[in-house]
Formats: structure tokens, sequence, C-alpha cells
């Protein structure tokens, strides 16, 4: 249980660097003041400098969506951590679902990446999620098992800190469905006991991705198992986002 909440706004492929200056300057003027919720944002790789250079200086943290697992060399289209950490980037997302399902990455690249992120200082979001398919056939379990152990095997005492943890159903993502409350609970109280096998040096933090909107966030983020969410888009929709973090703060943490 983290103490306070936490919001990651996902842009995927959207808000280009002219778009993402004044929506990170709308961002800047109204949700800075947050006394229970920290609000945190991916934007492409072609925004990161413009959002890191308006948001310099204030609580909101900025984080690529995605991190190779070299520090350089000829990895055409990656992106190092350390040239992250130069732009005052703080984290990344790793292993997120159109990453492992559109672009081929294992759960072993993933770690790989998730290892020198965490390697380089920064803090990774680690997206875990079961496909409907699988879901289904009651493998839900197995597969954040398979995606989750990987990524597990390179944390270590120190580094435990700066992980946390995205559970994603790969349905619910952009699809408008999202998860029940019951499978919600049930696959972070799954993921928080597998966290809690490895006898790591603090409790695991755990989002929720899918679908989440101001209808639904309120229930969800009211559930104890959940820390936050990371939402797509919702995030990049100014008032639809503004009223994501105005119901985190009127939410209650631990609730
Ligand atoms: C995501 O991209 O991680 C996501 C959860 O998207 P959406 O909120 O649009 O479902």
């Amino acid at each position: 249980m983290r103490p306070r909440h936490l919001l990651i706004g996902n842009w995927k492929m959207n808000l280009g660097p002219k778009e993402a200056r004044p929506f990170a300057r709308e961002l800047k003027a109204k949700a800075c003041a947050t006394s229970r919720t920290d609000v945190w944002v991916t934007p492409p790789t072609a925004s990161l400098e413009a959002v890191a250079s308006e948001l310099s200086g204030t609580p909101i943290a900025v984080g690529a969506q995605n991190v190779h697992w070299a520090n350089a060399g000829a990895f055409t289209g990656e992106t190092s951590p350390l040239f992250l950490a130069d732009l005052g980037v703080k984290f990344s997302l790793v292993g997120h679902s159109e990453r492992r399902t559109l672009f081929g990455e294992t759960s072993e690249q993933v770690a790989q990446r998730t290892k020198n992120a965490l390697s380089a200082g920064l803090t990774a979001v680690v997206c875990i999620g079961e496909t409907e398919a699988e879901r289904t056939s009651q493998q839900t379990e197995a597969v954040l098992l398979e995606q989750l152990t990987p990524v597990l095997d390179v944390v270590d005492a120190n580094s435990a800190v700066r992980v946390i943890v995205a559970y994603e159903p790969v349905w619910a993502i952009g699809t408008g469905k999202v998860a029940s409350l019951q499978e919600i609970q049930d696959a972070h109280r799954f993921i928080i006991s597998t966290w809690n096998s490895r006898k790591l040096s603090r409790p695991a933090v755990v989002l929720y991705g899918g679908s989440v909107n101001p209808g639904n966030f309120s229930e969800i983020l009211r559930l104890p198992e959940v820390d936050g969410a990371l939402v797509g888009g919702a995030s990049i929709k100014i008032d639809q986002w503004l009223s994501l973090i105005s119901i985190a703060e009127e939410t209650p943490v631990g609730q």
C-alpha cells in the first residue's frame, strides 16, 4: 500500500511536441497542488524533451513508454535509460501489452528492460495482464506468474522500491470494457502474494489499467488492493484527466 494514490497517464503515440507543450502547461497550472495523489505522465519519445522541460521543477513526473536493456549500441529505434535520465525522465513503462502483442516483446526481454531501467536509477512500471482467451480458459494467474516471475528475478532489495506493477487485462485496454471489481481484486491479490513470496524490502505497489474513466474510477480506487491507475485514452483529454485527478483527491488512501 502506497501512502498516496498514483495516477499515470499513458499518452501512447499521441500528443506530438507541438500539442504536448500546451497540454503540459495546462497540467502545470491545474494539477500540481495535489494533497494525496501523485500525477505522472508518459509522452511519446518525440515529446519527452518538451514535456520534461515544461514540467521541470513541478511534482509531476515524466516517464518514457519503453526503455532498452542496453545503455548504448546498435539498437536502431530504441532508447537508452541513460539518455532518458539526461532528459530528466524519472520512470519508464515496460511490457505494455501493445509492446508485447504488436511488437513481440517477450517476458524475458521485459525483465531485461526492467533490470537496465533500475540500474540507471529509473523507476520501472511493469505492465502485465491476460488476454480475453486466457481469462476464459482460466489461465489468468498462470499468465500473470509467467510475466511477473522474470521481472522479480531481476529485482533486489535495493531496487524493489523503484518497481511498480500495473495490472492491465489486455481485453480491457482501449475497449471500454472495464474489469469487474472482483476480477481486479482477485488479480491484485495474486500479484501482491507473488511479490510477498520474494521477501522484498517493501510491499507491492499495484495499479489497475484498462478503460479507466471518471465514471468508473472512484469504485476501483476504493479497493484496498489498488494503489492507483494507469490510464490511456482518458489521460489525453484534459477534462477527463483533471476529473480523474479530482476523484483521486476525494478518495481516502487505503480505502
Ligand atoms: C493503457 O494504455 O495502458 C490503457 C490502460 O489504456 P486505456 O485506459 O485507454 O484502456
